[in-house]
């Protein structure tokens, strides 16, 4: 099933002059309305009447996240306040948040992108779907609510936490998709094999999981867990929110919705385009967002672009799961390391539980690399070589995958924090000692 299927399955060239149109559309604007945006034009020597067709996107200077931080709250809005219906505002590692603005307009393109993931996944009007994404500032809650809605389904709108309720409503309102990060999913699956309910019990058969990094093999473990299909969902609260991208059935790729958004690969240190299915920081302009568009906005995610024709019949563009954000990714003794690569190498080692925390320190003048992981409950024992042995196995699988001999620490099942969110994995203590 296809939600949309003129705009999911038109050809690459109606797609590309709807594009260009668009972002003609978008570029004059943000030119008229947004002053931050005509400066910069200025500066950099363009006018709307520059941009003729989607080629000429390059032409035009990129929007990253400070941005958003130097204009808080309101200056990149391109509508006036009386238009806007809603905000939301993602976390912000740092300093202020970085909040967005919605016309009843653009609540409607994110309404109609959502409808399109869950249709993906097969979802469709008789169906009971969780959203266990947090309500409120942050865009999961309430993005995929909408997008239930819009298909018709059944709302629960569980929001995140409470991890017993959630159970509860799972099993009681016969809920067929879960909607929360994967790690949040894993601890779920956890707590339902430790309350003794049986599966039979659920009717659960569909994951729709984002907001943080996941990797194949996390998929296969909560497939595994939860007796699900689990789905990716991507988006970002400058862009959307959830429903910028999703997997079809096929599950090789996420989708994007680049009727609406439109994605650029480049490198992200000189920001030029990279070459086809190269891998490099996806960049996005909002071809209709009327609120707050943002033009060619860094970010800082890494993937890669796949132009074939789905044979889900799609033909919008699909990109490989998200390896990271450069600014994930550690530079340990001068190697590149990225959580995900860990993760990889944990799930695939029959011993550990899915559950690690990386920490880096600088003593000495050297970088110190410790990962702690969970030790499953069957392998746990007493037995001090035993324990070595499984330090040393899992530190030479990790050393041939990043080139790096880390400091493993095993600790015992469960003793590791479980995030209701997005989980946090890693602590990099070089930051306060620079
Ligand atoms: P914050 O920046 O505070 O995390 P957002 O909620 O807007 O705020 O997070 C968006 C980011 O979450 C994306 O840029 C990406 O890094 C990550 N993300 C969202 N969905 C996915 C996904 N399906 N796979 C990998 N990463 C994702
Ligand atoms: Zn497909």
């Amino acid at each position: 099933m296809i939600w949309n299927e003129t705009a999911e399955c038109m050809s690459r060239d109606e797609r590309t002059a709807l594009q260009g149109k668009r972002l003609k559309a978008v570029v004059e604007r943000v030119y008229f309305n947004c002053e931050p945006y005509r400066k910069r034009m200025q500066q950099a020597g363009v006018t709307p009447g520059d941009i003729n067709s989607l080629e000429d996107i390059v032409k035009l200077p990129f929007t990253c996240k400070q941005d958003l931080r130097d204009y808080y709250p309101f200056g990149l809005l391109s509508s006036p306040m009386s238009e806007i219906v809603r905000i939301h505002a993602s976390s912000g590692t740092t300093g202020k948040p970085i909040v967005v603005g919605y016309t009843r307009n653009d609540l409607g393109v994110w309404n109609e992108v959502g409808a399109r993931c869950l249709t993906a996944y097969g979802l469709g009007k008789n169906d009971v779907v969780q959203v266990s994404y947090g309500y409120g500032l942050f865009t999961g809650g309430l993005g995929v609510h909408g997008a239930v809605e819009t298909i018709g389904g059944t709302v629960v709108p569980m929001s995140s936490g409470n991890t017993d309720k959630q159970i509860l409503m799972l099993r009681d309102m016969g809920v067929k998709a879960l909607c929360c990060t994967p790690s949040y999913a894993l601890h779920l699956a956890e707590c339902i094999e430790r309350s003794g309910i049986p599966r039979s019990d659920f009717q659960l058969k569909v994951g729709i999981f984002g907001a943080e990094p996941w990797t194949e093999q996390m998929r296969k473990e909560i497939e595994r867990r939860l007796g699900v299909k689990a789905f990716d969902i991507y988006g970002l609260t400058e862009i959307t929110g959830p429903g910028v991208g999703h997997e079809c059935e096929f599950q090789c790729g996420t989708h994007i919705n680049e009727d609406h958004f439109y994605p650029e690969i480049v490198n992200p240190e000189t920001g030029e385009p990279v070459a086809p299915g190269e891998v490099g920081e996806l960049v996005f302009t909002t071809l209709t967002k009327e609120g707050m568009p943002l033009i060619r906005f860094r970010t800082h995610d890494l993937t890669k672009l796949n132009y074939d024709k789905c044979e889900c019949g799609r033909t919008s563009v699909r990109m490989s799961k998200i390896m990271g954000r450069c600014d994930d990714m550690l530079i340990i003794r001068g190697v590149n390391v990225f959580p995900s690569q860990i993760e990889s190498v944990i799930l695939e080692t029959e011993e550990f539980e899915p559950h690690f925390f990386i920490t880096v320190d600088r003593v000495n003048n050297t970088d110190t690399f410790e990962i702690k992981v969970e030790v499953k409950e069957q392998f746990y024992t007493d037995d001090i070589s035993g324990m070595l042995k499984l330090q040393k196995k899992l530190a030479s699988r990790i050393q041939s995958v990043v080139g790096l001999n880390p400091t493993i620490r095993l600790v015992e099942p469960r003793s590791l924090q479980r995030s209701e969110g997005k989980e946090k994995r890693v602590l990099d203590k070089r930051v306060f000692c620079n």
